[in-house]
């Protein structure tokens, strides 16, 4: 069975939220400053695809860290803003 996709949400530091599309601990959004390119981000770090648990926006750079649910393993849950650019 593969995972379910879910929405969740993204949180920036100015309280504005945005929405992300989560699947298991893959997470996937687009940064409010307008870039158009996809952000993808995991909430457990994968060595095979090299897909790390924080991004930054290439236009504003913003970083975002994918937060799980809880322990290592878990699905994405939030997407959160931890830098501005
Ligand atoms: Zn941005």
């Amino acid at each position: 069975m593969s995972p379910k996709r879910t929405q969740i949400e993204v949180v920036y530091l100015d309280g504005s939220r945005g929405k992300a599309i989560a699947t298991g601990t893959n997470a996937a959004w687009v940064c409010n400053c307008g870039n158009e390119q996809l952000l993808l981000g995991r909430a457990a770090p994968d060595t095979a695809t090299n897909t790390p648990t924080q991004v930054e926006c290439p236009a504003c750079h913003r970083q975002f860290r994918v937060a799980p649910i809880g322990g290592t393993q878990s699905d994405a849950m939030e997407v959160s803003e931890i830098a501005t650019g």
